[in-house]
């Protein structure tokens, strides 16, 4: 995340708009007694306060990846593209078992860091081309681009087994995670049905006894 963070194009605020807003903030400055000599600072300050407000809004402040918000925009840009250019595109839905019971054992904050750890995994696994979101309290969301559902099948496979064999350890107390996965590819006529498709997915993983992967084929 650092380095998307740095990276303004991840935004993709097209080159002419940039310019138009580096030209903003020049006019801006120039109303206010500024020595010369500071104003490329003052500049770098302001982009960087402007990147960062961009940051927050797109991300979730527990766990440092793309937040619901960013995933309704990404759900759909990826869709559709996927659909225009004959692409494969499959999306994972991740909810971890029992997590209330993990809540109620042991504590909220115990609770939260699962989250971050669970999160971070979930991160580390996946390809630089993969997006990873948290869908909401205790579910993530992975869109897998130019990946089939049975290509997904590995490295959704492999996430389950370092999820289960992974050391969670909150203040010395070993706590055991494990999470359910639903997939399913972009067959679908539309982004609903696509959605529905993976949570169906899910659904049978957590019916077949959770700590499980469902590929929705
Ligand atoms: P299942 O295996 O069926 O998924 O069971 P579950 O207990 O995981 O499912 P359920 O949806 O009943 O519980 C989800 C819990 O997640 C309930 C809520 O208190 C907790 N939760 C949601 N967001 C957060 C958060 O940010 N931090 C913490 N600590 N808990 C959260
Ligand atoms: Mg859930
Ligand atoms: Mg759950």
């Amino acid at each position: 995340m650092a380095d998307e963070f740095n990276d303004i194009n991840q935004f993709d605020i097209p080159d002419d708009i940039m310019d138009e807003i580096q030209k903003n903030i020049e006019d801006i400055i120039t109303g206010f007694p500024i020595p010369e000599d500071n104003k490329l600072d003052v500049i770098k300050k302001i982009n960087f306060m402007y990147s960062r407000s961009r940051y927050l809004s797109l991300t979730d402040a527990l766990t440092g990846l793309y937040n619901r918000r960013h995933f309704d925009n990404s759900v759909e840009r990826e869709f559709l593209r996927s659909k225009r250019y004959g692409g494969d595109l499959t999306i994972a839905i991740i909810d971890i078992d029992f997590f209330k019971r993990i809540n109620d054992t042991y504590g909220h904050l115990c609770g939260d860091y699962v989250l971050k750890e669970v999160g971070y995994l979930i991160l580390d696994n996946f390809r630089k081309t993969d997006l990873v979101f948290r869908y909401g309290g205790e579910e993530f969301v992975v869109l897998l681009t130019e990946t089939s559902v049975g290509g997904s099948q590995i490295p959704l496979e492999r996430l389950r087994k370092s999820i289960e064999s992974y050391d969670f350890n909150y203040q010395g107390t070993k706590i055991n995670v494990t999470i359910s996965i639903g997939a399913a590819p972009n067959t679908t006529d539309n982004i609903n049905d696509f959605l529905n498709n993976a949570d169906k997915a899910l659904y049978r993983a957590k019916e077949s006894g959770r700590n499980n992967l469902v590929l929705f084929e």
